[in-house]
């Protein structure tokens, strides 16, 4: 089965496609032709993980799934959260968003937060949502060269090594993303 994954970050591919079962193929962005950004305007993760999917639904008629992302600690009332990709400014970067959040952190005792992701999966015209969220600590420097985004700033509950320090088996298997792409596996098993 081809299935459509709306995203343009080649590591959130890897990372999909490595849990993935063979009889799924994922088609990236790219695949289809589609090389605009697409919006995200949603004041919720949910809500821009459908307004993704639904995006491409609309304009390139493929059924597909599309994930959003936040990371919220609790210390920064659930900050930065569905603006976690443009924290530190519109120009999106990963080690410009890290030193903005060590620098607010930097007074607070409480350094705990979570990763939430939700998939967006329009199918057969039926939508679903998935949702996968890891709880861990946010670490007062960065560790490790692995992952993206915040991974090297991100401990997970339970391990003494940040995202950034994992194989992408690892951070799979106990990360957010990979408990909700394990439940979007599970739906499509029991389609087909
Ligand atoms: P989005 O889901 O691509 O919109 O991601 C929002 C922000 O969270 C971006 O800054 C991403 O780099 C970051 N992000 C998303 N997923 C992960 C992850 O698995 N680890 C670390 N950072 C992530």
């Amino acid at each position: 089965m081809k299935i459509v994954f709306a995203t343009n970050n080649p590591n959130k591919i890897k990372e999909v496609q490595a849990q993935l079962p063979e009889q799924f193929t994922l088609l990236s962005l790219a695949d289809i032709g589609c090389f605009e950004d697409i919006p995200e305007t949603s004041p919720t993760i949910e809500g821009n993980a459908l307004q993704k999917a639904t995006y491409i639904k609309e304009n390139y008629g493929y059924d597909c799934f599309a994930d959003d992302t936040g990371l919220e600690v609790d210390g920064l009332d659930g900050a930065p959260g569905v603006f976690s990709a443009r924290y530190a400014g519109e120009q999106k970067n990963a080690d410009d968003n890290m030193k903005k959040l060590l620098a607010e952190l930097k007074e607070k005792p409480n350094r705990k937060a979570q990763f939430k992701t939700v998939i967006a999966l329009i199918l057969y015209g039926n939508t679903q949502s998935f949702t996968g969220i890891c709880k861990g600590t946010i670490l007062k420097e960065k560790k490790g060269d692995k992952g993206f985004g915040y991974d090297p700033i991100f401990q997970p509950e339970g391990f003494d090594l940040a995202f950034a320090e994992m194989s992408i088996e690892q951070k799979n298997k106990i990360g957010h993303r990979g408990k909700a792409v394990q439940k979007l596996i599970e739906y499509l098993n029991k389609l087909s």
